[in-house]
């Protein structure tokens, strides 16, 4: 038996509850919207206690300075009636390594990356990226000016309120690394494709009638390239003889001015020769007597050294036409017309004849071949 007082009291209890269950869902959702209530003031969905508008707003700039990858936003949680109550689920704790592991992988899995930011539709590149506890990517700056705007942190994916979030601050290697395994990868796909169709065109059908085909084509193939390859030979033989053509034209002038040359030194010396002759001495010249040169000792030591080419045309020395031989006071010995040829090259030059061989000044004594 029960006394009508007894349940009245009963009732009133749960009366009272529902009561209290009432203003602390009320209570929790004003908050939630931002409404100003009598209470503790609005409790942000995180569970921050936004004391001062101007309090959140600083925090939200330091966030972008100073935060690593791994800090957390969200600090000093305070529930309210309804989650004490355990009407509105309570905001989840700071998550560990392994939690944010599993959120990026779930990220990776999806290929947010590559998608691009959710907000802005733009790719990623290499800006700062901020990873939701709900594994959901957003730009930090578009992630920043949603929450600006909404007052609230709500995913804006998949509406999950109380958020925590972490910078991936190596986003600029990580695009980086994209971009490189994309330059690679389209590298790659040009390459094989160039191999794949190398391969293509050596492979020798089955049947045989494109067998047949296939051998013509290759050897036409084959046929063009040697035609090209005789094609190109044949204008380099062509160049070569043209350019032979020209030295030889060159050298035959060459050689006529030296004749020309040559006979008027000659005759003068013929001249000399014969006065030097009327005075019963050898040699031409004065300075030779003065310094009294061996040119026996020399001839003699010309002998001995075996000389039987000119060094400046490399020709034997014995010659029968233009036979003579300009033995120098260095004991070295030349064609006279070649010599004296370069004692041309020489005067041009304003310098003083010296010898081709040993680089020193000389006196010349024109002697036949025979002597040798
Ligand atoms: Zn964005
Ligand atoms: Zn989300
Ligand atoms: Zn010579
Ligand atoms: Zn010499």
């Amino acid at each position: 038996m029960h006394s009508p007082y007894r349940k009245g009291r009963k009732q009133g209890k749960g009366e009272r509850r529902s009561l209290l269950n009432a203003a602390a869902f009320q209570d929790h959702m004003a908050r939630l919207i931002s409404l100003p209530s009598g209470g503790a003031g609005p409790v942000s969905t995180s569970g921050v206690v936004q004391v001062r508008r101007t309090a959140s707003s600083r925090g939200g700039a330091d966030e972008g300075k100073g935060r690593d990858e791994g800090e957390v936003v969200g600090r000093g949680h305070r529930l309210t009636l309804a989650q004490k109550y355990g009407l509105v689920s309570a905001p989840r704790s700071k998550l560990d390594e392994y939690e944010w592991m599993q959120a990026h992988a779930q990220s990776v899995q999806r290929e947010d990356v590559k998608h691009g930011c959710p907000i802005c539709y733009e790719d990623f590149k290499g800006e700062d990226r901020v990873l939701l506890s709900c594994s959901h990517m957003f730009h930090k700056h578009c992630l920043r000016s949603f929450e600006r705007f909404t007052k609230q942190k709500c995913c804006p994916i998949c509406r999950t309120l109380q958020y925590q979030k972490r910078v991936v601050t190596n986003a600029k290697e990580l695009y980086e690394e994209d971009c490189a395994t994309c330059i690679q990868k389209y590298y790659r796909r040009r390459l094989a494709q160039k191999r794949y169709k190398v391969a293509l065109a050596m492979r020798v059908p089955n049947d045989e009638k494109e067998r047949q085909e296939w051998c013509a084509t290759r050897f036409s193939e084959t046929n063009n390239k040697l035609i090209e390859r005789l094609e190109e030979e044949d204008d380099s033989i062509e160049r070569l003889l043209a350019d032979l053509d020209r030295k030889i034209f060159f050298s035959r002038t060459a050689r006529e001015i030296a004749d020309t040359s040559l006979r008027e030194p000659r005759d003068d010396r013929g001249a000399e020769d014969s006065s030097a002759a009327s005075n019963g001495k050898g040699a031409g010249h004065p300075k030779e007597e003065k310094r009294e040169i061996d040119w026996e000792g020399l001839k003699s030591k010309a002998r001995k050294r075996k000389d039987k080419t000119c060094p400046i045309c490399i020709g034997p020395l014995a010659r029968k036409l233009r036979g003579d031989i300009a033995l120098l006071s260095c004991s070295h010995c030349f064609h006279e017309d070649c010599i004296h040829l370069f004692e041309l090259f020489q005067q041009a030059e304003d310098s003083k004849p010296i010898c081709p061989l040993c680089r020193c000044e000389y006196e010349k004594k024109v002697i036949p071949n025979t002597e040798l």
